[in-house]
């Protein structure tokens, strides 16, 4: 059991992320004790199914021994070493490379960061340098989309269009702009592909010519939006967007934090797509949660128009723990065990899943099932033909976190009545069934 001191000192001392402070004084936490496979278990004992990977992270699944060798041994060896000053580690030079080899197109250079918001950043402070080095610094303008979540750094939480991420924190930056999102469940054009793609492309032209196309330096978008829903857009989407940039000369960055490695199918869901964007921003999948690490992966093109640009100066953008060695072993490790089987284990059981949540359509709570491969939504709501959002006030998401952890389920509960799906891509057959049917238990207790 977990002592009532522990919750009190959690109560007194540790903020947690994106909470309500009162609301986590008084309900307190629950805590986690172990995990294995797709299993965590509580401190009461309780026993769960990890459904959402931590926050979309733990892709390997727990307690992978080898990963936990690949730390320790680096731990021992040589537990830090700086990328400053010409000086480098074995891992990190080794993760690049192998990282490089399998990105999509000529994504050939790799800066390791902490997460996934300093990814962002990164990309913002890089695509500065490269409209200054290329003699454009007047493009400066950065574009996002309504629903998108992009971390929450200063920089980051800028170009995330989530409210939560905004309110109580003063004016955005002026140089941040949204356009709305495919979300095609709720899209006013209807669910037509090619009027979503139609809409997208002629939204972002129309900002483009409001801002000025001598102005706006590039445009962000994840290829399936995360904490925005599960928002899944239309196949040809993301290549219409690219193409789109190519033509508006704006740079494509494509924020693969939780799409990428094995989330979707592939290690890039980009390669699905058939695009290479100028940057791919990643991180948790990137060493399954183990430890902290992101990685922005930069084209041939924008790499040497910085370095060109800087010469013989520093370009300055870097962290202590930039190219982490022990994370950077860790990744190495996290990429042997997903070709070595796990991401064709998560193919299989990302169909399992689909088809499972497909299967709860008839629910009278649920309005779409949608997702690919280990990434799933299901939204609620309370009338299927007006599409009425499940009132999250008369039935807080929150209960519904609570009914499916009791029923012995981890998913996430977004406050606009969405379930959101993101298991460990070590899933089982077993694991995939109990997802489902926990999920079918806890709707029918929400009816
Ligand atoms: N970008 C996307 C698409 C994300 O989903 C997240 C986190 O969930 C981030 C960026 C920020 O990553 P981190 O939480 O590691 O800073």
């Amino acid at each position: 059991m977990l002592s009532n001191s522990l919750i009190e000192l959690d109560r007194a001392h540790l903020i947690h992320p994106v909470m309500s402070y009162r609301g986590h004084e008084k309900a307190g936490v629950r805590v986690l004790k172990s995990g294995s496979g797709a299993r965590v278990i509580d401190y009461s004992g309780h026993q769960l199914i990890d459904g959402f990977a931590g926050l979309w992270c733990v892709n390997a699944g727990y307690g992978q021994e080898s990963i936990v060798e690949a730390a320790a041994n680096q731990l021992r060896e040589l537990p830090y070493a700086t990328g400053y000053f010409g000086l480098g580690s074995e891992p990190a030079i080794r993760l690049a490379s192998e990282l490089a080899d399998r990105a999509p197109g000529d994504l050939n250079h790799v800066y390791f960061t902490l997460g996934g918001s300093d990814a962002i950043d990164s990309t913002v402070r890089f695509i500065r340098y490269y409209y200054h080095a290329k003699g454009t610094p007047k493009k400066d303008q950065f574009i996002s989309l309504e629903q998108g979540y992009h971390g929450s750094s200063t920089v980051g939480a800028g170009l995330t269009a989530l409210p939560a991420f905004h309110a109580g924190f003063g004016a955005p930056f002026d140089w941040q702009h949204k356009i709305p999102s495919h979300y095609s469940y709720r899209n006013p054009v209807g669910p037509d592909p090619q009027a979503i793609i139609a809409e997208s492309t002629a939204a972002l032209r129309a900002k483009v010519t409001e801002l000025g196309a001598d102005r706006v330096a590039a445009f962000y978008v994840e290829p399936i939006q995360g904490s925005g829903g599960v928002l899944v857009p239309p196949a040809g989407w993301m290549k219409a967007m690219r193409d789109l940039c190519t033509e508006l000369d704006i740079l494509f960055v494509a924020d693969e934090v939780i799409t990428a490695f094995g989330r979707t199918g592939p290690l890039f869901a980009c390669s699905d797509e058939g695009i290479v964007p100028d940057f791919i921003t990643t991180a948790k999948g990137l060493t399954s949660g183990y430890v902290p690490m992101g990685a922005v992966f930069m084209s041939d093109n924008v790499y040497n128009t910085i370095a060109d640009g800087a010469g013989a100066s520093a370009v300055g953008h870097g962290y202590t723990y930039s190219a982490h060695p022990v994370s950077a072993a860790v990744g190495l490790e996290v990429l042997r065990l997903y070709e070595g089987g796990l991401l064709e284990n998560g193919r299989k059981a990302g169909a399992h899943l689909m088809a499972g949540l497909r299967g709860l359509s008839d629910h009278p709570l649920v309005g779409e099932v949608r997702g690919r491969g280990m990434l799933a939504a299901i939204e609620l709501v309370t009338d299927k033909e007006r599409k009425t959002p499940l009132p999250v006030a008369a039935d807080p998401s929150r209960r519904i976190f609570d009914r499916a952890w009791d029923n012995g389920l981890v998913v996430r509960a977004f406050g606009n009545g969405v379930l959101g799906y993101a298991p460990p891509l070590c899933c089982t057959e077993d694991d995939i069934e109990a997802i489902i049917d926990r999920t079918r238990m806890t709707l029918d207790q929400t009816l």
